[in-house]
């Protein structure tokens, strides 16, 4: 083996030679993967296809002394420093260039007390992992709505979903984390200790170290929960979301519905002759007991006449699931975002024109509705500060053919700027795709000078850079 050429900081490069390489690797209970090596491909490989990056060298972890030894490394070397864990983040910041690659996929245990109502949490852990577990014993923490999502850059970036309304936001139920800073030291970060970095934590995404474990509060739920599906015709699309509106408006806690309007997919409770045309989803979930649900959800379904109504008692964790098929990964993806405070008219209008030109079949306009439990925690509680917004809207642009590149990011590109007047102007950092830099400032609004200060004291260098990037204050 001979010396590795290895990006840094300041975007030259420096030589990392094969006694540094083998000495990392003694140290390590992962591995170390170089080009061609096991692992090396499936570590840099991630949900969005756009993204083909290849690290100078991997280390996959397999507990928090390795990530320590990778980080001492990068900071050593003043290398480029990139942190996976899911793999599933829009912008493909998990994955670096020429720099080292940190690779906490491996590390997936999920370990629920029942007794304390809590969780812990590796990062690697997928969303169906940690289901999976605490449904085990009927319990659940707000989560998001893909279940091969990771746990760790959904946590940090704020965590929404189905339960969202009822319990809050994924980081509105973290306990506390073990993270590793900067200097390569393990601190734990609860309202105990490291309270200004917990606060940054919860919303501020990978720029203040690297989460080797999450402690989570779990709620009593399932193991089945009503929900289901309500597909409409688009022609009626208008009519519908402005009656939503009021729906939404009366919604207890417990019931949360999102808005998908896209091509048909080939689903097979859709007659055939709706394939391939356009219509209107209503994906809703009642996290509380079924029979109340059916009352909380009568209004939602009466609305309209229905091409079909697929809402029924489904187990949790299959419904956590249930959006899977139509976001496995290797599609090209680019997305954006708006949040809304409310669903104007004018909002209606151009969200409509933009779905009767959809550039390619998988592509699709998500509208969550959140607030509930969110809403009632103030801006400066965390990171996390849109908690004003009522409805997140994701244009989700998904595609195959790399030729077609141009033409869905235009379109994505048009209708976000023709819905940016009526929307609130904050956004989540989750949703951001790569060429939004100027955006991170808005989206953690007045949060964002504080949390401009923490970074100065745990990443005064930006070592952590490699996401939404925080900027240290001088
Ligand atoms: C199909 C799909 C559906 C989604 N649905 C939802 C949803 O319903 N609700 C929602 O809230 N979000 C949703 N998201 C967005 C999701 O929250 C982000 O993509 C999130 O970043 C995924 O986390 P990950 O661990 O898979 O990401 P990765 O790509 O592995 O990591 C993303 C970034 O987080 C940081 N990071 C990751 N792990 C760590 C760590 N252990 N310590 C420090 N920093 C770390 C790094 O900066 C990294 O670049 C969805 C995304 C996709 C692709």
């Amino acid at each position: 083996m001979t010396d590795l050429t290895v990006r840094t900081l300041d975007a030259s490069s420096t030589k990392i030679t094969p006694v540094t390489v083998a000495a990392l690797r003694s140290k390590l209970r992962g591995t170390v993967a170089l080009p061609g090596e096991d692992g090396y491909d499936a570590a840099r490989s991630i949900w969005n296809a756009m993204i083909d990056r290849r690290p100078a060298l991997v280390v996959r972890c397999l507990g928090a002394a390795d990530v320590i030894n990778a980080v001492t490394l990068a900071r050593n070397e003043k290398l480029l420093l990139a942190v996976r864990s899911g793999g599933h983040n829009i912008a493909g910041n998990a994955v670096c260039d020429g720099g080292l690659l940190i690779d906490l996929s491996l590390m997936k245990s999920v370990h629920v007390n029942p007794a304390s109502l809590t969780a812990r949490v590796e990062p690697g852990a997928t969303l169906a992992d940690f289901d999976k577990e605490a449904q085990g014993f009927a319990l659940a923490t707000p989560l998001g709505i893909n279940s091969t999502t990771g746990v760790a850059g959904l946590t940090l970036g704020g965590g929404f979903g189905w339960t969202t309304r009822k319990f809050g936001l994924t980081v509105d139920n973290l306990i506390s984390a073990d993270v590793i800073t900067a200097d390569a030291k393990l601190v734990r970060a609860s309202d105990k200790e490291n309270q200004d970095l917990f606060w940054a934590l919860r919303g501020g995404g990978g720029n203040f170290g690297i989460v080797t474990s999450f402690e989570f509060k779990l709620h009593p739920l399932g193991p089945e929960v009503l929900s289901g599906l309500v597909v409409h015709p688009f022609n009626k699309a208008g009519e519908l979301l402005r009656e939503f509106r009021r729906i939404a408006k009366e919604a207890p806690d417990e019931l949360t519905t999102w808005i998908v309007m896209r091509k048909a997919p080939p689903l097979p409770f859709l007659p055939t002759e709706w394939h391939g045309k356009e219509v209107l989803i209503f994906a809703a979930c009642y996290s509380g007991d079924i029979k109340e649900g059916e009352k909380a959800m009568h209004a939602l379904r009466a609305l309209g006449k229905p091409i079909v109504d697929v809402i029924s008692p489904h187990p949790f964790t299959g419904w956590q699931a249930a959006f899977d098929p139509l976001l496995t990964p290797g599609a090209r993806n680019y997305w954006k975002s708006h949040d809304f405070t409310e669903l104007s008219d004018a909002a209606i209008k151009v969200i409509l024109d933009a779905v009767h030109t959809l550039p390619s079949p998988e592509c699709e306009v998500f509208i969550a509705h959140v607030g509930g439990a969110m809403a009632r925690i103030a801006p400066d509680a965390t990171a996390w500060s849109n908690r004003n917004a009522h409805f997140i809207m994701n244009v989700h642009t998904r595609w195959r053919d790399r030729a077609q590149d141009s033409a869905c990011v235009a379109w994505a590109r048009r209708l976000f700027d023709a819905a940016a007047p009526f929307s609130s102007g904050s956004v989540y950092v989750n949703f951001m795709p790569d060429d939004e830099d100027d955006r991170v400032e808005k989206a953690y609004g007045t949060n964002y000078r504080r949390l401009a200060e923490i970074k100065r004291r745990y990443d005064p260098n930006n070592l952590f850079r490699m996401n939404q990037n925080i900027r240290p204050t001088k």
